[in-house]
């Protein structure tokens, strides 16, 4: 049998990109994932002579994202990219959960092939369409020299996968990376690299295999003006296994929920402190009671307890 030739996948999953209003002026009151992954290459003349195979891998608002999904999206790529004609793998997403998958899929693969997820603040009816060019962008990523690591073409920048935050709930230019900023530029269909790829070591495709039942379940609650421990106790009745607290500022925590999060420590669940402020981590540990996570934003820090999480024992259920 001839050699496969060798071509990028594109593996769609919904999003703005992939949604449609009923007015070109309308880019709020607009259905997310409407567009298959082969309407949004249409859509890009420059890609008809690019060896593009398209995948339709789930349909969705990213704000809906589940464990599910992503556990599709893992064994998908482990199986993709170990085939030699696959070159590399772009993937469309939606922006509100865009910065929790492409820290997910960096931490778990840490690909040596690229990677590159895109995504739009605007609907593909929009006069300010912006996913066909982060889609043009993103390709033209994936077929860089050296480019390897899960990666995030858009706006006209590269960001690290496990950097990315959403910075913004409007604007075109909705990311940015911590700490460093973008790895690369994308101009005219030039990369132009700015700090080298990720070179990561990955914790391992297997360690999403565990079935979705048995997932920790780990939630995320934010220190604020006039707290409620009740909600703290909660979590740990309903039998959570971990919880990322928000703190103020620097990782300070409202009293009444450091009471409350003792209380959790005490019942056996894995605590993160991170900050609900848009920049920067928490610098510690000095003297909290909750181990500091080293990631910048909640999101990541959610997702990285779920990963420890994951890779210990499952914790027995009361
Ligand atoms: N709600 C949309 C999504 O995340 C927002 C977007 O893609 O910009 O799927």
């Amino acid at each position: 049998m001839a050699n496969p030739s060798p071509h990028l996948l594109l593996v769609a999953t919904g999003g703005t990109i992939a949604g449609r209003a009923s007015s070109a002026q309308d880019n709020l009151g607009y259905r997310a994932a409407e567009l298959s992954a082969q309407d949004l290459v249409a859509a890009v003349p420059a890609l008809a002579s690019v060896p593009l195979r398209c995948l339709q891998l789930a349909q969705l608002d990213s704000k809906d994202m589940s464990h599910a999904v992503w556990q599709g999206l893992v064994r998908c790529l482990a199986a993709e990219l170990a085939r030699p004609d696959v070159s590399g793998v772009v993937i469309t997403h939606g922006t509100d959960t865009l910065e929790e998958t492409a820290f997910f899929l960096q931490r778990v693969l840490a690909p040596e092939k690229p990677v590159v997820l895109t995504a739009a603040m605007r609907p593909a009816t929009s006069l300010q369409a912006d996913g066909p060019q982060n889609l043009l962008d993103a390709v033209c990523v994936a077929q860089a020299a050296g480019a390897r690591g899960v990666l995030v073409a858009f706006g006209g920048q590269v960001h690290a996968g496990d950097e990315l935050r959403k910075v913004d709930a409007y604007r075109l230019q909705a990311f940015d990376s911590e700490p460093a900023g973008p790895l690369a530029l994308v101009e005219e269909g030039r990369v132009l690299a700015l700090r080298p790829w990720p070179q990561a070591t990955g914790l391992g495709a297997a360690l999403c295999e565990r079935p979705l039942a048995d997932w920790p379940r780990v939630g995320w609650i934010t220190s604020h003006a006039g707290f409620d421990a009740a909600l703290v106790d909660a979590a740990v009745a309903a039998g959570f296994d971990g919880l990322v607290l928000a703190g103020t500022g620097n990782g300070s925590l409202h009293a009444d929920l450091e009471a409350a999060a003792v209380r959790a420590l005490q019942a056996g669940l894995q605590l993160r402190l991170s900050t609900r402020c848009g920049s920067g981590r928490v610098v510690g540990p000095g003297g909290l009671v909750v181990p500091v996570s080293a990631t910048h934003s909640p999101a990541q820090a959610r997702v990285a307890l779920l990963l420890d999480l994951l890779a210990q024992p499952a914790r027995p259920q009361a």
